[in-house]
């Protein structure tokens, strides 16, 4: 059998995703890229967005990551994320929460609210909630 790629997304909570993979597609901070066997190393950091991977059954699987960094090498992805999670493992009920309590935080704007980490949480709880509606 042919040599795979090892995909590894680790977060400071946890280890995420530690297997073989054949593809992964990344949302780098200049642009998604893909990784296959034997792509050219290098480093970005990265975006909020989904991370797409293909496992060694063929099976499209994908995750939402917050921001980080990508290390690709020949043969390992190595994504470093703030925060992570398979889409099979987002609480709908907690990010609906979160978006209600950022919404909530933007629309009052009252002294002392972070307008800013506001906005990073609304766009977190949206994102998790597009990548939960369409779970593969
Ligand atoms: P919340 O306000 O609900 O904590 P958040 O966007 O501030 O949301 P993060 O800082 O991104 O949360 O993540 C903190 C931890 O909680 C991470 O381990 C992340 O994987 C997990 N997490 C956050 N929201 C969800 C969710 N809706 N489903 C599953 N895990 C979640």
């Amino acid at each position: 059998m042919a040599e795979k790629l090892f995909l590894e997304v680790v977060t400071p909570q946890k280890a995420v995703v530690s297997e073989p993979v054949d593809s992964v597609v990344a949302p780098g901070s200049e642009g998604e890229f893909g990784a296959l066997k034997g792509h050219t190393p290098f480093l970005t950091s990265l975006k909020l967005g989904t991370l797409r991977y293909t496992d060694t059954q063929g099976k499209e699987r994908q995750l939402f990551v917050n921001g980080g960094f990508a290390e690709v090498l020949p043969d390992k992805v190595t994504i470093l994320a703030e925060s992570a999670e398979r889409d099979s493992d987002i609480d709908i009920a907690r990010a609906h929460a979160a978006k209600e309590r950022a919404e909530q935080r933007l629309a009052t704007r009252a002294a002392g609210i972070d307008l800013l980490r506001a906005e990073m949480a609304l766009r977190r709880a949206v994102h998790r909630l597009n990548i939960a509606s369409v779970r593969k």
